[in-house]
């Protein structure tokens, strides 16, 4: 019986039932939070969950106030990005400053300026709507001093304002932010749920599901984004192969290439941390695996010869690389250390 988990959640955020029922509960009780930290992954449904909050906020349907009536204007409105009281935060996104364009700058982070507008709009009346609410999308992208402005906002929440706060790596936050908001964790759904749900949506062969499924890590949105287009699914196996390959592969091997994506960062700072964050996915499998939890083929072979412990430093390897890349050291140098905080395999059973 795995309907519970899919089909009988009543916001359609495939596979994250008990964080819908966590937010319905707290807004039948009257007893919603200031701000929420949505922690899961990219790809596993932290931006729906956001959306449809706001959805039930904004416009509940008459016989049930948790949940959303999707058939208003106001919630196509907030469907489509066009609401005037739900504010998304993310990089390149809009600020005050007149002289400031940050959709053609080379923004990689969320800049103080943001910050600041939503302070100013926080403190204002909504239009058409009984509170305001923000969407930080994500927290993982704020700059040092965006993110201690967001921090005194989350200490005296403006008037009626929701803070959402969006987060794939809430250890690598402030610690005071994650303490003043209300955390829920989405988690990965077990592969057989994700691949049945996929078949009902897509109508794929069982067998075309399920290795969707396994390739996307039990996330339902990054698996439909896979099933839209195929190039990722080929990006995420070529990051995976050659993650198995340095984790096999000796010191020269991996300052090459560190090396390689050291002077690539200059020309194609997207792809690089594309890279990063594919391999940062392909070790919370492992991480999975070394838990005894469900997780690809490869991610158990390869944990056969590794301890959690071997998975949590090579996580922590790699945020800490992305941290220094944004924070604009030299990047083959940030990379190099990364590659020596990489646990190693032995060769024996080469990818
Ligand atoms: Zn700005």
């Amino acid at each position: 019986m795995t309907t519970s988990a899919t089909e009988a959640n009543a916001w359609g955020v495939v596979g994250q039932y008990a964080a819908v029922e966590v937010l319905r509960r707290a807004i039948a009780g009257g007893h919603l939070a200031h701000a929420y930290l949505f922690a899961g992954p990219p790809g596993i449904g932290r931006a729906l969950l956001a959306q449809r909050l706001a959805q039930t906020l904004v416009c509940p349907s008459a016989d049930d106030p948790t949940l959303p009536d999707l058939t208003t204007r106001a919630s196509q409105q907030i469907e489509a990005g066009t609401s005037p009281d739900i504010e998304r935060i993310s990089i390149r996104g809009v600020c005050d400053e007149a002289s400031h364009d940050h959709t053609t700058d080379t923004s990689t982070r969320i800049r103080i300026c943001q910050i600041r507008r939503l302070e100013r709009v926080a403190s204002m009346a909504p239009f058409a709507v009984s509170r305001r609410i923000f969407i930080i999308d994500s927290a993982d992208d704020l700059q040092a001093d965006a993110a201690h402005a967001i921090l005194k906002t989350l200490e005296e929440p403006p008037g009626e304002a929701v803070l959402i706060l969006l987060a794939s790596d809430v250890n690598a936050l402030l610690p005071t932010i994650r303490s003043r908001c209300q955390e829920i964790v989405l988690r990965p759904m077990p592969h057989t749920e994700l691949a049945a749900a996929l078949r009902e949506r897509t109508g794929l062969a069982a067998e075309d599901a399920a290795s969707l499924a396994r390739l996307a890590h039990g996330r339902f949105g990054l698996a439909m984004r896979m099933h839209a287009d195929p190039s990722i699914a080929v990006l995420r196996q070529s990051a995976t192969d050659d993650m198995r390959r340095l984790m096999r592969g000796g010191r020269n091997e991996r300052f090459d290439v560190a090396d390689r994506l050291g002077s690539a960062w200059y020309r194609e700072r997207e792809s690089v941390l594309a890279t990063v964050d594919l391999w940062r996915d392909w070790w919370r499998e492992v991480l999975l695996a070394t838990s005894g939890l469900e997780a690809s083929p490869e991610a158990m072979e390869d944990a056969r010869g590794l301890t959690s412990a071997d998975a949590v430093r090579a996580l922590r390897a790699l945020q800490t690389a992305r941290q220094h890349l944004l924070g604009n050291t030299n990047a083959s140098l940030a990379l190099e250390v990364m590659m020596l905080d990489l646990p190693q395999l032995a060769t024996a059973g080469a990818v």
